[in-house]
């Protein structure tokens, strides 16, 4: 990282896709996880951040407001700006948001009050809409501030340090059963 609220993102799902892709995490080839099952596309791109580890097993979400999109496995540098603090199926699921920083564009976007409140609703609108025709519980409890969205980004980087072997060692299930047990990491 640049400055300390660029990062790079791994792209999954470009803007505008309806396909759920994911980087698998052993093979790092880019698998087609589901279609989304309602009219629902990605209001922006949407990818990950290498070793990092959230509540739900996987790499920290990021979504970035862009202008036009890339291609899954491409790199991107992405100014954060905040989070969105999500709960998906009763697990912590926060999402980093921000801007593509090399996208002039959204050169004056440094904050998350820079960017218009209809792209920031259509984007909550999205995340709580995606998952209703799968009869999948998504909750949000609000936006969190660019402090919190930097301490979540350092906070999945320790705990990806700590279960790094583990995750290589296959035990992704076992560790979030464990979590689950202890009552850790549910929203
Ligand atoms: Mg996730």
């Amino acid at each position: 990282m640049s400055k300390n609220n660029v990062l790079d993102m791994i792209v999954e799902i470009p803007k505008g896709s309806s396909n759920k892709y994911e980087v698998d995490a052993k093979t790092g080839r880019i698998i087609l996880d589901r279609v989304l099952y309602g009219a629902n596309f990605y209001p922006g791109e949407y990818g990950m951040v290498e070793n990092t580890l959230d509540w739900d097993g996987d790499p920290l979400d990021v979504i970035s407001l862009c202008t036009y999109p890339t291609m899954p496995g491409v790199q991107v540098s992405v100014r954060i700006l905040g989070s969105i603090k999500m709960i998906d199926a009763g697990e912590i699921d926060t999402k980093l948001f921000g801007v593509f920083n090399d996208d002039p564009r959204f050169s004056s976007y440094e904050k998350l009050e820079d960017v218009p409140q209809h792209l920031r609703d259509e984007i909550e609108n999205f995340f709580l809409q995606y998952k209703a025709l799968q009869k999948k519980s998504v909750k949000i409890n609000g936006w969190g501030t660019l402090e919190e969205a930097i301490e979540e980004l350092h906070e999945c980087k320790e705990r990806f340090a700590e279960y790094k072997d583990r995750l290589e060692a296959g035990e992704r299930d076992l560790i979030l059963a464990e979590w689950k047990e202890k009552g850790i990491g549910q929203g």
